[in-house]
């Protein structure tokens, strides 16, 4: 039984003990984690969510204001951002996942600072919050340009909830936004900083159009509790004083005052499987590494574009020795990575990178597949912002530096701007996701619960390196054209996504357009992990967009999901009074 019965669907707020419990002296950013409803391992809970982080956040709420008994697993910790966060690079390394992991291919993808996050708000916490949305030809690729997949969605059917969560966030950037189909934003856009000025000098010297001041997840003015932004360029090392979004500040508080749990420092280690082929619960090990078992009516996987496919793995069982969900045989592969080249260019001004946020301006002029190139799809040119360790990683391997030439090169810093490439990798069956577990062939390594790690192949092919060579040229060119009087560039990758694809069949990807796994009618998967293609926006719009649907359509099937076996593909209603407050 649920707490919230289904015929009264929106649960309201929880009369949780915080309410008058003397913590009204802190400020706001450090009651996040005020007193929390607790469920026993015993009781029976609606949904259990594995990961509390873009996606997590944003259904964790949803479906604790719609009623449900809830309770999202994260395995980091819940972060008081007031004592935990510094404005220290280098102090901010625990915003990752820096568990071991394995990496292989021809083009290894660095694993641990350059993608997901650990800790409530995932990848959230320390993204730089560009959120600009997938174009509508990204949702059927193979259809237009042979190449790839097709999602068994268009950009109608995610169009509602672009809007809904560009609010939510809420996102500054321009009135009209023209790329893709043509959108405005809620806020007002971001002044610009130096780097902003050198992508609009050059873009505007090259006749190539720029969106100045977002889309981006930041306050561009005062937002409730939320001030606006500083202007500091710390986004990447988590925001401390909240003016960026992340589901940790926008979406879990509310979670909480609607009767969720979030159960932190737990890590999940095996989906269970009751007799009627349905999941039962989770397993997992609290801060202590004791291990328990927390039975649930349902599971919602969100443990990112890795973790997700390891998780489904580790969770063999009798009936699905090939790991949960895994009947198309597509479980882990199509791991996808955008190309993420940084191209760096000198200037006898002074830039000060640091002095806005790392995400403010980009074009997307190049964005579409052009039959003049000699690739499919495409690419977008966006500002970031390296502060002084992450830049002198980057003039070690664009320059070759140590020692005192890389001194040197530290000490000029701040005439130095960054320009990132963000492009299209194509979805390749090869690239892929494993366990280390030493059978067929794999390597063996566990983590400190004993969990076979995941294992990553990625290898680039023409397409792939087609579109980077051309890119990481026409960024060149705008540096020049903007007066750089020296450019070079690093070639590195960002953003992972697939690896439990979503399909229009069962033998061809994890789960259907909702994440519902077409193998297991109670466990679904929603996150990165689900995307067939990725265009070359940055994704996390796009997940929690998807989350915040698959929430509705969960609260349109009610009880059904618990107990049938029956799958109704009609599109829910757009739940705009879920939002939180
Ligand atoms: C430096 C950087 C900058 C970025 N900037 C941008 C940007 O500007 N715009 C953008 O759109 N994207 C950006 N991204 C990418 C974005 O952060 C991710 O794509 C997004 O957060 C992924 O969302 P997710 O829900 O798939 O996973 P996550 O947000 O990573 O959430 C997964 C959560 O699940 C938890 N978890 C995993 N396994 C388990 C388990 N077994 N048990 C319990 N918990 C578990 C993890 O600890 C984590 O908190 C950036 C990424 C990086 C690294
Ligand atoms: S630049 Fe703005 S959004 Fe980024 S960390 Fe500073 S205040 Fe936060």
């Amino acid at each position: 039984m649920s707490l919230f019965s289904s015929e009264a669907p929106l649960g309201g707020p929880f009369d949780h003990p915080a309410k008058d419990d003397g913590l009204k002296h802190l400020g706001p950013m450090q009651r996040i984690k005020a007193p929390q409803r607790c469920f026993n391992d015993s009781d029976l809970v609606d949904y259990a969510l594995v990961g509390v982080g873009s996606a997590g956040g944003v259904l964790v709420q949803r479906l604790a204001r719609a009623g449900f008994k809830v309770i999202g697993f994260e395995a980091g910790p819940f972060w008081d951002t007031e004592r935990q966060w510094v404005s220290d690079e280098a102090g901010s390394r625990n915003l990752y996942w820096n568990d071991l992991r394995i990496t292989g291919g021809k083009d290894p993808l660095a694993l641990g600072s350059n993608n997901s996050g650990k800790g409530v708000g995932g990848g959230s916490v320390h993204w730089a919050s560009f959120v600009p949305r997938l174009h509508p030809s990204d949702f059927e690729v193979y259809t237009r340009d042979g190449v790839g997949a097709d999602w068994p969605i268009d950009y109608e059917d995610i169009e509602p909830y672009y809007e809904l969560l560009e609010r939510e966030m809420p996102v500054a950037g321009p009135a009209y936004y023209p790329w893709g189909k043509p959108h405005g934003h809620p806020y007002g856009p971001h002044p610009m900083g130096e780097v902003g000025n050198v992508l609009i000098k050059g873009c505007t010297a090259l006749g190539i159009p720029v969106s100045a001041g977002g889309p981006v997840a930041i306050l561009s003015a005062s937002h409730g509790n939320r001030p606006h932004c500083i202007y500091r360029g710390f986004c990447i090392q988590g925001c401390k004083v909240g003016a960026k979004a992340s589901t940790l500040i926008t979406h879990v508080p509310d979670a909480l005052a609607h009767g969720a749990e979030i159960r932190d420092n737990a890590m999940v280690s095996r989906i269970g499987m009751g007799k009627n082929g349905s999941v039962n619960g989770v397993h997992y090990f609290d801060a202590e590494g004791i291990e328990h078992f927390q039975r649930a009516r349902a599971v919602i996987v969100c443990g990112y574009a890795l973790e997700t496919p390891r998780l489904l793995f580790n969770s063999a069982c009798p009936g699905h020795e090939f790991g949960l969900a895994n009947s198309s045989g597509t479980l882990g592969k199509y791991l996808m990575a955008q190309a993420g080249n940084v191209i760096l260019g000198r200037f006898d001004n002074l830039i000060r990178q640091y002095k806005a946020p790392p995400a403010h301006a980009l074009t997307e002029e190049f964005y579409e597949t052009d039959p003049k190139r000699d690739f499919a799809r495409g690419f977008a040119v966006q500002t970031v912002g390296p502060l002084p360790i992450a830049f002198a990683k980057q003039m070690m391997t664009a320059k070759g530096l140590w020692g005192w030439g890389l001194r040197r090169a530290m000490m000029d810093y701040n005439h130095w701007s960054p320009l990132g490439l963000l492009g299209e990798i194509l979805p390749w069956e090869d690239n892929r996701i494993e366990v280390a577990d030493g059978r067929n062939g794999r390597q063996e390594a566990y983590d400190k619960f004993g969990l076979p790690v995941a294992q990553v192949t990625f290898s680039l092919r023409d397409n792939d390196k087609r579109l980077i060579e051309f890119g990481k040229n026409k960024v060149m060119d705008i540096m020049r054209a903007a007066g750089a009087t020296e450019v070079v560039q690093e070639q590195r990758y960002a953003h992972l996504v697939g690896g439990a694809r979503m399909s229009a069949t069962a033998d061809t990807g994890v789960c259907d357009k909702f994440g519902r796994t077409w193998d297991v009618p109670n466990l679904f998967v929603m996150d990165g992990s689900v995307f067939p293609t990725q265009g070359s926006a940055n994704p996390g719009l796009t997940i929690q967009a998807l989350a915040a649907r698959t929430a509705d359509y969960l609260l349109m099937q009610g009880e059904s999901i618990f107990t049938s076996k029956a799958r109704d593909l009609s599109n829910p209603p757009c739940r705009r009074d879920l939002s939180p407050t």
